[in-house]
């Protein structure tokens, strides 16, 4: 097995408390969207896919918009608006090459997850032992890709099951905690983010 940039970067992730594939992502569409910006917004064939889909999607034209460069959007945007004034009503594809680009990245990074994964103790370990949790809307889809590997998707459940119990067990504390007779007890720095933590693993990003 060889351990490409992927597997550091996911052993960093682990120490994060939101789904390290959910993290994974944003990385990706992070540069993804920032070579854009750089060069591909001068690309006349990425410029006529985007005119043809009537735009990118919501969550990557804002994704974008955060990530600045006047110029660039300036470029795009004016393409995008003169074709939309030519016939406004006009029905457009619907699709976007962000999200298309990030499905085909998504597939290379679960397949090297469930690679280091199910061949790498210490990255078993340390996924264990940091009570990481991959979101539910992640792991249905780890599950699907590797329907045919009963074992592997068998090895991450039971380590999944573990650390999700974990954070039910701070959710619990929070809520002990908010008795008055135990008011006095601090919540530790894992207790009081694990509310928010909890809202991210059950929906996704
Ligand atoms: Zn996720
Ligand atoms: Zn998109």
């Amino acid at each position: 097995m060889i351990k490409t940039q992927k597997y550091y970067d996911f052993m960093e992730l682990f120490e994060q408390s939101d789904c390290p594939i959910c993290l994974m992502r944003q990385k990706w569409a992070h540069e993804f969207i920032d070579a854009f910006l750089y060069e591909g917004v001068n690309d006349k064939q990425f410029r006529k896919i985007i005119r043809d889909n009537g735009g990118i999607c919501r969550r990557h034209a804002y994704d974008m918009m955060e990530q600045g460069d006047p110029l660039a959007h300036a470029i795009l945007y004016s393409d995008l608006i003169g074709d939309y004034l030519q016939n406004i009503d006009k029905k457009k594809k619907n699709g976007c090459l962000i999200c298309s680009k990030e499905e085909e990245a998504d597939k290379i990074m679960y397949r090297s997850f469930m690679t280091y994964f199910t061949q790498d103790t210490a990255f078993k370990q340390k996924f264990a032992d940091t009570k990481s949790c991959i979101c539910r809307p992640h792991l249905k889809e780890l599950k699907a890709m590797f329907k045919k590997n009963k074992d592997m998707i068998d090895g991450l459940y039971a380590v999944q099951i573990e650390n999700l119990k974990a954070v039910k067990t701070h959710l619990d504390e929070i809520v002990r905690k908010h008795d008055y007779r135990y008011a006095h007890e601090k919540l530790t720095d894992e207790e009081s983010v694990a509310w928010k933590r909890a809202v991210k693993l059950m929906v996704g990003r």
